[in-house]
């Protein structure tokens, strides 16, 4: 026994910024406040980056992006009741998009509960809608226990949410450090493999399919199954098709990716294999007329709960998906066999992709001022660095963006994501350049927001010039929410009803300038109503890498997407 140590003390902050550090967190996003503050400063203290925000909701959209990102949890740190509660968002939707994320929230003195304490809100009872796990340590001696329990239940089995209390008495209390033990750090998810007989018979019906597909989701990005997906998409010669987010898992530039002609896959395949996307409405819930009402689905899924929603699977894989598809390409490698090129699926696939890209490339042509959609996404698209980071969100901006903007590699694009949430760009943009920061300094990171969409946490605009990370934010804006009206449309409705109570619930405040949230804060500010501007003031922020700048893009205000097939196809997510 060190009889020396008995006599020191350890408060409460301390424990908690120890014990996330033994679980290997390495980032803390949050604001801080009473009781957190002492966390905060406790765990800088053992070198956790903590990175201050403006907003817990962002907060907490940037520590689920590190979960995606790293594979490990990052920490949003909240203070009691309103802290909490604005966290809540970001919880729901990083449980929805399946990625990790610990949330820490102080409460109020376990000795005023149910007294009306400052900020006084049933926190773990609230938290429980929205993660996997919720809890409260029943002493200091406790915290470091639950927090491997957290983090290890964070990205265990289906990635997601969790959340640890802290009752404000915890934080600054001081205990013996020697009644303290910290418990190791938790191992990496453990890899399970889908049943032999289910993977022949999954090989077997892609072998028979006439018309296959695979479907690569953001499971198969989070699971790193890369390697293993492209060997299979080269080696069986199979037509692919990336959701948002599993976009660059196989690069979008393959001749196998049929993304321009998606509806076509989708309504004529006779077999499709998903690998780590669910069939909710982002895959129109597999169920004609956007499915072929015998399709066979061979389903990858890491959770079995997952298995049959919506449509009854053709044979079911449970298991880590780079783990099954290493399994299917064992079974590909005793038996050859590839799906042939010359096929007339092949054929229709690709007449389709054709003529899809010819239409938005006409579009992205027309020289008329305003500027659409098409011709901006071009022009960045024509600019963008190949290892850079895509962050997207908004109506329009994100789902004709997506179509133009492409992805080579895996992990390298956000967005608004199974919950289809608005106002996650930013928070997403800091994180990435946060990690690109630490592994990765040459790498960019370019937010493509909607005008609206950006007005969401604009504030953490702050945030970025604060750190200084050169991200750059272009804002297509259109004055409004899906569309808005011109300058001149809006001054005459402002003299019809003299306050614009009377203008459509869609409009923003027409030319608003966005670059100057930029040049506020010390970034730089583009305000572009060209072609030719656009590419001069992107060209500007690429070379530059000594601080961030917001390109503030006029289009159309009524612009939209170029004409679908399919009336119903307007509002879809992809
Ligand atoms: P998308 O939005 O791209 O369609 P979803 O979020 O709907 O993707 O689906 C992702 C799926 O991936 C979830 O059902 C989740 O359980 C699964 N998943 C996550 N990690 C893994 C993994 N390592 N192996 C297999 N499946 C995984
Ligand atoms: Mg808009």
């Amino acid at each position: 026994e060190r009889g020396d140590r008995s006599e020191e003390q350890v408060s409460g902050a301390e424990v908690v910024a120890q014990a996330l550090k033994t679980q290997g967190v390495e980032y803390m996003f949050g604001i801080v406040g009473i009781p957190v503050t002492e966390i905060a400063v406790a765990a800088q203290g053992l070198g956790i980056r903590y990175i201050g925000m403006r907003n817990e909701q962002a907060a907490c959209y940037a520590a689920s992006a590190i979960g995606y990102l790293t594979g490990r949890p990052g920490v949003c740190l909240v203070v009691s009741g309103p802290g909490l509660i604005h966290a809540l968002g970001g919880m729901a939707n990083a449980n929805m998009n399946c990625w990790p994320l610990l949330v820490i929230g102080g409460s109020s003195e376990r000795s005023q509960e149910t007294m009306g304490a400052f900020q006084e809100f049933p926190q773990v009872e609230a938290c429980r809608l929205y993660s996997k796990f919720s809890a409260r340590p029943s002493s200091i001696e406790a915290i470091p226990s639950l927090i491997e329990k957290a983090v290890r239940s964070s990205i265990y089995g289906c990635p997601g949410a969790c959340y640890v209390d802290i009752p404000a008495d915890f934080v600054n209390l001081q205990v013996n450090a020697n009644s303290i033990k910290y418990v190791e750090c938790c191992m990496p998810p453990p890899v399970s493999m889908a049943e032999t007989s289910a993977v022949c018979m999954a090989a077997s019906v892609l072998r028979n399919a006439k018309q296959p597909l695979l479907i690569i989701g953001k499971g198969a990005a989070y699971a790193h199954a890369e390697e293993s997906i492209g060997k299979l998409v080269e080696q069986c010669k199979l037509p692919f098709l990336p959701t948002p987010m599993g976009k660059g898992v196989v690069p979008d530039n393959h001749p196998n990716c049929v993304s321009a002609a998606r509806s076509r896959a989708l309504q004529f395949a006779d077999v499709i294999v998903l690998f780590g996307a669910r069939l909710n409405w982002i895959l129109h819930f597999g169920l004609p007329p956007r499915y072929q009402p015998d399709v066979k689905f061979i389903q990858v899924d890491i959770r079995a709960e997952e298995l049959g929603n919506n449509v009854r699977p053709a044979v079911a894989l449970l298991g880590d998906i780079n783990a099954v598809t290493k399994q299917l390409l064992e079974q590909f490698d005793k038996t050859p066999w590839q799906y042939p090129p010359e096929s007339t699926w092949w054929k229709t696939l690709r007449e389709k992709m054709k003529s899809n890209e010819a239409a938005s490339k006409e579009l992205a042509s027309k020289i008329s001022l305003p500027m659409n959609y098409y011709t901006v996404f071009y022009h960045i698209q024509e600019r963008l660095p190949r290892d850079c980071v895509v962050v997207s969100e908004g109506a329009n901006t994100m789902d004709i963006g997506r179509t133009v903007l492409q992805n080579y590699l895996p992990r390298h694009r956000l967005d608004a994501g199974t919950f289809g949430t608005m106002g996650v760009g930013l928070g997403f943009a800091i994180a990435a350049a946060i990690v690109a920061k630490d592994r990765n300094p040459e790498q960019r990171v370019i937010c493509v927001e909607g005008d609206s969409a950006f007005g969401f946490s604009g504030m953490e605009v702050e945030t970025i010039c604060r750190y200084n990370l050169p991200i750059i934010l272009l804002v297509v804006n259109n004055n409004g929410i899906y569309q808005g009206v011109d300058a001149g449309t809006w001054k005459e409705m402002l003299n019809f009803g003299e306050t614009a109570t009377v203008a459509p619930p869609l409009s923003l405040l027409p030319n608003s300038h966005y670059e100057q949230v930029m040049t506020a804060f010390g970034g730089k500010g583009y305000f572009v109503q060209t072609p030719e501007e656009l590419q001069k003031s992107l060209r500007q922020s690429l070379a530059d890498t000594t601080q961030p700048s917001l390109i503030n893009i006029m289009i159309e205000p009524q612009a939209t997407r170029k004409a679908q097939d399919f009336h119903w196809l307007t509002r879809s997510n992809i």
